[in-house]
Order: C-alpha cells, then structure tokens, then sequence
C-alpha cells in the first residue's frame, strides 16, 4: 500500500478521487459528496458515494469501498503498481524509473529488456519479409486464402519467416551474442554442429504479446505440409506458455464492458473472432488452460464460453479447462459449433463459411457446460449397464463442482431421464462422491446491515476525523478498556492503533485488516451525515460507554449471585453489586 513518502503515497495526495472516479462514473454533488450509479453492481438509483474530503468511495449496495487506488484496481483489474501509474498518469505526474534491488535484479531486468527489444526486431523483419519478398507473395496468397486481407495482416502483426535458415540469425548477429539469441528463443542451436539458425522457418508468424501489449514470443504456422503444423517460441525469460493469453492485451476493455470472455484454442481463432467484432475473445495457445492463465483471466471477468475445436483433442481440452475454471468459480458456457458441410468447425472455419452473424447466435444461445456435458454422455453406448455407468462417471465430478445444492439436485434429475438411469441409483452415487471429496466452502460476504448503537458509530467517526484529539481519544478508550466486548470491538481496536501512531487516517488500511462485515460497517459509518466532533461529545459518549459498562457488569454479578448463593465469595459479588448501583446511580 501507499507507504508514507512513497511515490504512491505522494500521488495519492495529489490525485483528486473524484476526478479520477469521474472519468468512470458520472457523479452529482450531493452535500459534501459525490454519488452514482455504482460501476461494481448492477443498479438503478445511486448507492455509490465519494468523499472529496476523505478521498474515499464507498458503495451501500455492494459494500466496495476504499483510496482511490483499491477504486483503479477493481476498475482496471490491475494490481497496485499498475493502479498508480494510472492515477500519475491520469493526473499528469512523472513515473520514477524504477529502482532496481540487487546487482542480479538488474541484470536480470536488462537482459529482458533485450530480449523484448529482439523480438521487436524480428517482428519488424517478418512483416518486411511478408510484405517485400516473392517468398512472402506466397505466404500472403496462403493468407488471402484463409480469409486474411491486408487490414487484418497489419491489425494482429502477421509477419513471414523466409525458408533459409539464417535469414533473421544474420539480422540479429552483429548486434547480440550466441548465449542472448539463444535465449531469446528466436535462434536454435543445432545439436551436433553447435552450429546456430532461425527457429521459425517458411512459417506464417504471428506475434504474441502479454498483457502489457510488448511482444514476448511468436507462434508459426507452417506453410506447406512441414510438421509440426504450428511451432511456437520456447519458454524464454520473457515468456512463459502458461502466463500469457493471446490477444489479452487488446481484449481487456471489452473483458471489463462486456464481462464474459469467449476461450479459443489458437490464435488463428482469436482473430477470426475478433475480425467478426467481438473483441472480447483471448485464446489459450496451447490444448487446455493453465492455472495461471485462469487468474489472469479472473482479474478481467468469471464467465467465460468455451469454443475449443470439436476434435477429441479440442473435446479433451474443453473438459479438462470446464474443470480448472468450475474449480475457480467460473461460470462456464461451452458452444460447440456444428460441422460446415462434413467439415468439423473450429471458430476460423465457421466465421469464414457461415459468417459472423450465425456464429454471433450460436454464441448466445451457448448452453451451460452441463448441458454440454449431458450432450457428450450421451454419445457414449447407454444400452448397458456398464456403458451407464461409465457416463455416470464421466459426469460425477463435473457435477458436484456445482456450488448450488438445488441446481445439483436439478441436474441430477435431468441426467437421471436424459440418460435413462435410476433416480435414486443416481442420486446415492452422488451424494457418496459428495462425502469422499474434500469440502469446498465458498463463503459470501454478508451485507453488515448491523445497526451498532448510536454511540459506538459517533465514537468510531471522531476516530478516524478528529484531528486535534483523536489521538487523546484513542489513549482514553484503550486505557479504560472501555470497547472490549463491543460488537464494533474490532473496528474499535484497529482505529485505536491507527490513531495513537499520530498519522492521518488512511481509512483502507484500516479496513484491509478488517473482517469484510466490519469493514463494510466503517466505511457506512464514514459516509454518515455528521456534525463537527467536539472533545465535550467524545466525553459524553465515553459516559455513555462506562455506563453500559456497568449494566453489563451488574447483571454478570446479579446472575452469578442467582446461580449460587451459597458460594463463599457471595459476599465480594454483594459488595461489587453495591458499587455498581452507586456508579450507575450517580451516572443518572
Ligand atoms: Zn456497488
């Protein structure tokens, strides 16, 4: 977080938060604050607040809330780095270039800004190959053919790798050496002559980038009937097959608008679909999802359709993905699109035969994955028993990861007539895979809607605001341990050490080691309508304090009394009794 003196502690005081929120969220003063309709949840009046003066937002619908910097993350779904270079950048303050730690650290971080700055130049030298060469005009005929025109080679970078060998090697020679062209994996050194050449050759290129939009690797597809078909870069220090999705980079707006993601096998597919204008599509460059990609995925939208090519290693890779993102907590769809002609139809094929429009429909009409799911058990031989069984067992553990025990039980039901088989058969395999697996237990937070006494809420606010005694005010709760017990005890002892350490209120830290019903509580309670604290208030409300105090305190006693009256410290409790009366007494 925005340390004190940091750099992004220093743009935090110079950003304006309702400047920043505003480029997102159209706001209307209301009082001292700002409010709208909230971007994190769907709703029709405004429960979305800014404070100009404490430079926080809060949401009563959904109980996000925080800094502008917890505002960017969630909007942009970026980490908190990122956040604050976009709050500088949207507030016109220059970036520092970073401080690198150790002596490895920056060679490390300048050999991968060489290796960036390599495959910069190759893509630079594949699209001049593409563009220029007659061995290109072959490639570009290829590419017509697949329904590639001029715009779309310029708009996804496609380039040509020449047949020779050493065409990009020589490029490349004079200004790297040997060890950094072969970690670049753009060169590969050839076994038993040690002898160095071009990893892609006579291949259509297509560059790769991370999420940042910086070229990290290439997939290639071969030209003519070379195998494999396609090749793709080697795991470099810039590049890890797991970490990246192709086209993230340009998909991530449309993630964030539309907030589901269309999943496709190659690039090829990504662009096709991203031609037809549906830009929301990222394709995973290998045969199934790695945990990575899922959250890397998961910080853009959890609702993703599934059109993996309809081959059985596209139908392997479809189950094997359903798994790894139910297991994330993704809602999954799968469109699994119907042969052209007798042709199985991968996305690019579909789109250039049967046009973006029909794709857009199938695409709506995508069933949930259980459908698909019943869909392909089906397939299997269901007229003996073991043939049931087996589709029973292809089945089972897709559908326990199903977090609704009413849509499971639905589910079942319709898998029980689908497939013929047994209700109760079904329903028993069920709930004994039930029992064998590990307990998933996905908490929700709960709205607060906890109605802390009057009190406590005006006691917590002159914590966090009142700048001449808050301080004192803390040191007078804690001494008289006057909030133990408390519902809002928690909020209480993270605002006292807050406040005794002297600094201005950063009020998400505070709430970040919160639980998220208390932390939901003090950011309500900082955007309640309130009067200027006074210290003649603080006191007033501390007697009020000591007082329920001392109430508690008496029915303990009055109860322990009760519970055994022949005990021989009977007559402490009698005396202890006594005084409370007296306190309370004198209190009224
Ligand atoms: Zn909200």
């Amino acid at each position: 977080m925005a340390e004190a003196g940091s750099f992004a502690d220093r743009v935090k005081q110079q950003a304006d938060i309702v400047r920043v929120v505003g480029e997102y969220v159209r706001l209307k003063k209301t009082g001292k604050d700002f409010s709208g309709l909230c971007p994190f949840h769907q709703e029709k009046t405004p429960s979305f607040t800014v404070s100009p003066i404490k430079q926080i937002f809060y949401c009563f619908g959904c109980g996000k809330g925080g800094d502008v910097y917890n505002f960017v993350m969630d909007m942009e779904k970026c980490e908190f780095p990122e956040a604050v270079k976009v709050v500088a950048e949207k507030c016109g303050i220059a970036i520092p270039r970073q401080k690198e730690r150790s002596p490895e650290e920056r060679k490390e971080n300048q050999q991968r800004s060489v290796l960036v700055e390599m495959h910069r130049e190759a893509q630079t030298f594949f699209v001049k190959q593409l563009e220029g060469t007659l061995e290109g005009k072959a490639a570009r005929a290829y590419l017509e053919d697949r329904g590639l025109d001029k715009d779309a080679i310029a708009r996804f970078g496609i380039g040509y790798a020449p047949s020779g060998g050493d065409a990009l090697l020589r490029q490349l020679k004079s200004k790297y050496n040997e060890k950094l062209l072969v970690d670049s994996g753009l060169v590969s050194r050839d076994q038993n002559a040690g002898r160095l050449f071009d990893r892609f050759r006579r291949r259509i290129t297509f560059p790769i980038s991370n999420e940042s939009a910086k070229i990290v690797a290439f997939g290639a597809r071969a030209l003519g009937d070379d195998m494999p078909k396609y090749l793709n870069s080697p795991e470099t220090p810039i590049y890890s097959k797991s970490n990246v999705l192709y086209h993230m980079d340009r998909a991530k707006d449309a993630l964030r608008r539309q907030d589901f993601a269309i999943l496709v096998e190659g690039y090829m597919d990504a662009i096709a679909v991203a031609r037809a204008g549906i830009s929301n599509v990222v394709a995973s460059c290998g045969t199934s999802l790695a945990e990575p990609q899922i959250k890397l995925l998961g910080r853009f939208t959890r609702r993703v359709i599934v059109n993996y090519d309809p081959d059985t290693a596209g139908q392997a890779a479809t189950e094997r993905s359903l798994s790894l993102l139910l297991e994330h907590d993704f809602e999954v769809r799968v469109l699994a699109l119907p042969p052209v002609g007798d042709k199985k139809a991968d996305p690019d094929l579909f789109i250039r035969e049967r046009g973006k429009d029909e794709y857009l429909k199938l695409l709506k009409e995508a069933p949930p994955y259980v459908d698909y799911l019943i869909a392909r058990a089906r397939q299997m031989d269901l007229t003996t028993g073991e043939g049931k069984q087996r589709a029973l067992n292809f089945l089972l553990p897709y559908i326990q990861k199903i977090p609704n025990g009413i849509m499971r039980s639905e589910w079942a039901t319709r898998i029980a007539q689908q497939l013929r088989i047994d209700e109760p058969l079904l329903r028993s395999a069920l709930s004994k895979a039930a029992k064998e697996r590990r307990g998933v237990i996905t908490t929700r937070p709960e709205m607060s809607g906890r109605a802390a006494k009057p009190v406590e809420r005006r006691l917590i606010r002159m914590l966090a605001e009142a700048q001449g005694f808050r301080q004192e005010l803390a040191k007078h709760l804690q001494d008289a341990r006057l909030y133990h017990g408390l519902e809002t005890e928690k909020i209480f002892a993270a605002l006292v050490i807050a406040s005794l350490s002297g600094q201005p209120l950063q009020a998400t830290e505070v709430g970040a080691v919160l639980e998220e019903r208390d932390r939901r509580l003090l950011f309500e309670i900082l955007f309640e309508e309130a009067n200027e604290p006074t210290w003649e208030e603080a006191m007033s409300c501390i007697e009020a304090l000591q007082h329920r105090q001392a109430e508690q305190e008496l029915a303990d006693v009055q109860r322990s009394i009760e519970a055994n009256p022949a005990a021989p410290e009977l007559r402490g409790l009698l005396e202890k009794k006594q005084e409370l009366m007296r306190r309370l007494a004198a209190a009224r």
